[in-house]
């Protein structure tokens, strides 16, 4: 048996038999686990209101020889993703928890078991830290899916097109999917197009914070289009559509 305590982000809880549930977590040094967490609906003492997606906290579990599923003792929450909430309406609420659910999907998703990825972990804190400061939600998750794809070396490149060697795909940029890559205008057939703005917003992510990308006025038009294109590309890669993705289309209040 083996001890551990670590930083770490809950990515989805589930139940396990009456009281007790499963906990997937990203530990930032020891990579992704799964534990159960005993009486978990019932000791708010051990775990509160740790276990919703994308909570922070210090995780402490317990290793046994051969055994996929660890024993989580304790995770005492640091950070949760609606942050201490003022002045949030009801509905900014939801959406921040509905994002919260969806990046807690995504990094289920891209992190293998036991792999250690800190930069991955770092990714989904800093991403997390600026939900719960209030930052705008849709920048912020464009931000996210834009990094996350960028960290596994699968974001198309936008210095050139692949077609025609154009240099800086400037003015804007068509998506094709089946090439897993932007072309400029002029070489594209269809596609998903991303205009100026978007691609502007692209470049800007490469030195932002996420809490800069959440404070940057970005216009919803754009957002959208980088949204579709990068719904795509995360497809294209996990071979599936995602629940949460919809969830957040659902939720999102009509223009
Ligand atoms: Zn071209």
């Amino acid at each position: 048996m083996h001890n551990y305590s670590a930083d770490a982000l809950v990515l989805r809880t589930y139940r396990y038999g009456e009281a007790d549930r499963i906990v997937v977590f990203l530990t930032e040094d020891r990579g992704k686990k799964r534990g159960v967490a005993k009486n978990a609906a019932a000791s708010r003492r051990r775990f509160g209101a740790a276990l919703e997606p994308l909570t922070r906290g210090r995780a402490t579990y317990v290793e046994r020889e051969n055994r996929e599923l660890v024993r989580l003792d304790r995770v005492e929450p640091r950070q949760t993703p609606i942050g201490a909430g003022d002045g949030r309406t009801l509905d900014d609420a939801a959406r921040a928890l509905t994002h919260a659910g969806y990046f807690a999907e995504l990094l289920d998703e891209w992190a293998p078991d036991g792999l250690p990825n800190e930069r991955l972990f770092r990714l989904g804190a800093a991403v997390g830290e600026a939900l719960a400061a209030g930052g705008a939600v849709d920048a912020l998750a464009r931000y996210f899916e834009f990094w996350l794809l960028r960290l596994e070396g699968v974001y198309p490149a936008l210095d050139r097109c692949p077609r025609c060697g154009r240099p800086a795909l400037h003015d804007g940029a068509v998506l094709i999917s089946a090439d897993r890559a932007y072309v400029c205008e002029a070489c594209a057939h269809g596609g998903q197009r991303l205009s100026a703005a978007a691609v502007g917003f692209l470049r800007s992510a490469v030195r932002w914070t996420p809490a800069e990308a959440a404070r940057a006025a970005i216009p919803a038009a754009p957002l959208r289009e980088l949204e579709t294109a990068h719904h795509l590309l995360i497809a294209l890669h996990l071979e599936k559509d995602l629940r949460s993705a919809r969830v957040v289309k659902e939720l999102r209040p009509e223009p």
